[in-house]
């Protein structure tokens, strides 16, 4: 048991840059668009594995503040929820299916083309927190979002129809 616990520190340590690192981009993101906000959207996520909303609509363009709240009580570790909006026409179960063992980046996939797929994307939540993200679309259609953590995505996905 001992052994375990110091390969999963080690582990640990050697992963923390590429968190900072995906944590900080958000975060230049935010200062950047923060201030003028066309639209707030606010999505609860709960200890039952589910988003309070299953749909929303924006407009084409507009700069939208969306914010993920976790309203349940469970750790990270057991109910993590984040919040992760996929371009257009993407597989959906095949990303998700590859962000499952990618527990290193937040369960987001480091290969290119899953990268590329990530309009934006809100931290993994435990339970009582909250994180916000801000982002545009400019081309109109039906995107879909879904929560990466390994085995929520089947419940936790939905749709934004942009105008
Ligand atoms: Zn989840």
């Amino acid at each position: 048991m001992k052994k375990i616990n110091s390969t999963l520190f080690a582990a640990a340590l050697m992963l923390s840059p590429a968190t900072t690192s995906a944590q900080s981009d958000t975060a230049d993101n935010e200062k950047k668009e923060a201030k003028k906000a066309d639209q707030e959207v606010v999505v609860e996520a709960n200890d039952q594995m589910q988003f309070n909303k299953k749909a929303f609509e924006i407009k084409a363009g507009d700069t939208i503040k969306l914010t993920l709240k976790h309203v349940g009580k469970l750790p990270k570790i057991a109910m993590g929820h984040n919040l992760v909006i996929l371009q257009k026409g993407t597989n959906l179960a095949g990303w998700a299916s590859k962000a499952m063992t990618a527990a290193a980046t937040n369960y987001i996939p480091v290969d290119e083309a899953s990268k590329k797929a990530v309009i934006a994307k809100t931290k993994v939540l435990g339970g009582g927190e909250t994180d916000s993200v801000t982002f545009n679309i400019k081309e109109a259609g039906e995107y879909q979002y879904l929560c990466s953590f390994p085995g929520h995505f089947a419940l936790m996905q939905g749709k934004i129809t942009v105008k």
